[in-house]
Parts: C-alpha cells; sequence; structure tokens
C-alpha cells in the first residue's frame, strides 16, 4: 500500500431532477431536486461523493475547495476535512458551505475505500452487517389514496415503520393519519410536520395521533426551537418520541440539540454535516449522550456509516432521494426484509455514476 496518494484533480457536476409528482410537506413545496456530483482522482482512482443542495454549492467548490484538497493525500481524509473548514471560516459554515464540504468529503470517502480496495463501512469499522430502514414520503401534496399506496406498499414490502408529511393543512392531518393507518396494518407510523406547528398545537396533535399507533414525531416545532422539542418531547404521550437534527450542519449543533435534551432520536445527515467525516462525529457524540442516530434522507449515501455508528436505530429510505438513486448510481441498494445491508464485494461506497444516463438532467 502507497503511503499517500495525493488528489490529482477535481471535477463538479450538477443535476436537477424534476420530481415523479408534485412534493410538499408542512412548511415547503418543490417539483424538482438538485443533484452536485464531486468526483475525485488520485492514484489512477476516481471517488465520487455527492449533496442535495443547490447549484451554488458547486461554485463554492470550484473557487474555494477544490484548491485545499488538489495535492493534499487523498488517505488522510481529517486532514483535508480540517483544511476545507478552516477555508470557509469567513464564509460561516452551516448551509452552502457545509454541504459542499460534504459532496467533497463524500468523495474522499468513497476514493479511500477505492485505493485501499475496501468498502468504506470496513475503514470505518462495521458495527452491524445490515440497518432497518423506514419508508418515507407521504406528502402533502398526494390525494389520501396516493398517500395509502404508497405506505401501504412499503409495508407490503416488509418495512417495520412508515412516515408522512404533516403540518400543510392541520385540521386534515388526523384524517390523513388515519387513513395512512388503514393503508399499512399494525406497523409503526411515523409523522414529520418540519416545524409546522405552534407548541400547544403539536402537544394536542400528539394526543390525537397516539391511539392511531403513531410513535414518531419528527419536528412538531421549529427546529430551532430547542425549548419547544424539549417540551413536546417531554409532554407528549408514550410511546410517541420527538426527533430532529436533519438541519444540522455542525457538530456543535448536534451538541447543542442533545444538550437541550430537545430530542429522543437524533437525525443527521451526511449531505449536510459536513459529510461521512460529520456525520460520524454525530455519532459519536449520540453515543455519548446515549440517544440513538437515525440517518435523514439519500439511503445510498449513508448505507456504510449508518453500519459503522454504534448507536443506528435505522436509516431513511426516502422516496424523492431513492428515484434519483436508482437513476443515476449503479449499485444503489434495494432494501431486503425491511433492512438494507451494504455489497462488501465492491470498493468505496459501492456506487457508480452513471454519466450517461445523467447527462439530460445537467444544469
Ligand atoms: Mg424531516
Amino acid at each position: 500500500m502507497a503511503a499517500s496518494a495525493p488528489i490529482q484533480g477535481l471535477k463538479v457536476g450538477v443535476y436537477e431532477i424534476p420530481t415523479d409528482r408534485p412534493e410538499s410537506d408542512g412548511t415547503l413545496r418543490w417539483d424538482s431536486t438538485t443533484l452536485v456530483l464531486v468526483e475525485i482522482e488520485a492514484g489512477g482512482k476516481t471517488g465520487v461523493g455527492y449533496t442535495y443542495a443547490d447549484a451554488a454549492t458547486a461554485r463554492l467548490i470550484e473557487g474555494k475547495l477544490k484548491g485545499v484538497v488538489q495535492g493534499g493525500d487523498a488517505l488522510a481524509t481529517s486532514l483535508c476535512w480540517h483544511a476545507m473548514v478552516h477555508a470557509l471560516r469567513n464564509l460561516g459554515r452551516p448551509g452552502v458551505c457545509a454541504a459542499a464540504v460534504s459532496a467533497v468529503d463524500n468523495a474522499l470517502w468513497d476514493l479511500k475505500g477505492r485505493l485501499l480496495n475496501a468498502p468504506v463501512v470496513q475503514l470505518l469499522g462495521a458495527a452491524r452487517e445490515r440497518v432497518p430502514v423506514y419508508g418515507s414520503g407521504g406528502f402533502t401534496s398526494y390525494s389520501d389514496d396516493e398517500l395509502k399506496a404508497q405506505l401501504g406498499g412499503w409495508a407490503a414490502d416488509g418495512m417495520a415503520y412508515v412516515k408522512m408529511k404533516i403540518g400543510r393543512e392541520p385540521d386534515r392531518d388526523p384524517a390523513r393519519v388515519e387513513a395512512a393507518r388503514s393503508a399499512i396494518g399494525g406497523i409503526d407510523l411515523f409523522v414529520d410536520a418540519n416545524g409546522a406547528y405552534a407548541r400547544k398545537q403539536a402537544l394536542a396533535m400528539a394526543e390525537r395521533f397516539r391511539p392511531l399507533g403513531v410513535t414518531w414525531f419528527e419536528e412538531p416545532v421549529s427546529s430551532d426551537d430547542l425549548a419547544g422539542l424539549r417540551l413536546i418531547r417531554d409532554r407528549a404521550p408514550p410511546p410517541i418520541e420527538v426527533s430532529a437534527g436533519e438541519y444540522g450542519y455542525t457538530s456543535w449543533y448536534f451538541r447543542r440539540m442533545l444538550e437541550a435534551g430537545a430530542v429522543d432520536v437524533l437525525q443527521a445527515d451526511a449531505t449536510r454535516c459536513c459529510g461521512i467525516t460529520g456525520f460520524m462525529q454525530a455519532a459519536a457524540l449520540c453515543e455519548a449522550f446515549g440517544i440513538p442516530l437515525s440517518s435523514h434522507c439519500g439511503p445510498a449515501l449513508h448505507l456504510h456509516p449508518a453500519c459503522a455508528a454504534l448507536r443506528t436505530r435505522h436509516m431513511e429510505w426516502f422516496h424523492d432521494h431513492v428515484r434519483i438513486e436508482h437513476m443515476l448510481f449503479d449499485g444503489a441498494p434495494i432494501p431486503k426484509d425491511g433492512h438494507l445491508a451494504p455489497d462488501l464485494s465492491r470498493p468505496g461506497l459501492g456506487l457508480d455514476f452513471k454519466h450517461r444516463d445523467a447527462e439530460r438532467f445537467a444544469v
């Protein structure tokens, strides 16, 4: 094995993929998703990583990060990570900056795996062979029939939990939750308000959802309202758990959320929280606080770190990203009996980008 592998090149691509139907949650509507792809070369191998973010992320990578990692050692992922974070100091790390670091960091992990001919889960150290996934979609833009078909389909596929969006029209939420329940049998039902409710409104909703078998209440109030999350966590009827963390861009954010006692389960997203390196920092915080971890969105990207994080409970099987990852990556995983397992015969993250198929989405 070579002692080091100088980074020779970095390329960025932007792809805008229309959704299959209009999608919305409690606080946002969208009809396309942007994938920012990074490819890094060293030692005759190419590592691929990505984030779901704005096209501005690509410009930032070109202008601020490419020069920082070029010439660096592809095997020294922590050193590269630190140099990138340092270079963005004056721009403010959360948001676009953290997404940019994420895409590069994820590509570096894939590259390291390819250079060492090992899957990323082995580089990180496996804690398990497979991870349960929960089907996630149930957009507020769906009719009740669409909602039932999607969630019922995941239940029929053997998933032990499914998640739907709520909060767009609060008066309709109990009936929508009831409709979902009628389609999924006795499995766990998760709801995600994306911060749409006020504190007491969220508590009242939790009381109404409990008899319908809801066990997970994501972002009942804004994730910025840590005291509000704590209030719902303490007062919502068991077994309802409160979760949040998808807007975590730094380990400081996750630490504050955990110190506030704001969540029963922490969520983290390696396309936002400064990559797999940042995701494993969140995982270490979960270990220190004794709180379970669940990965947010992008299941193909999260599979390896989720298998390595000690406190992983499950991964999100998010409709929008599942569709994109299966269209654009060879090796995108498929659940079996409600679980995902990495293919250990493939090095790195086990994903090969299908450039030709992606061309029509290039920005
Ligand atoms: Mg969410």
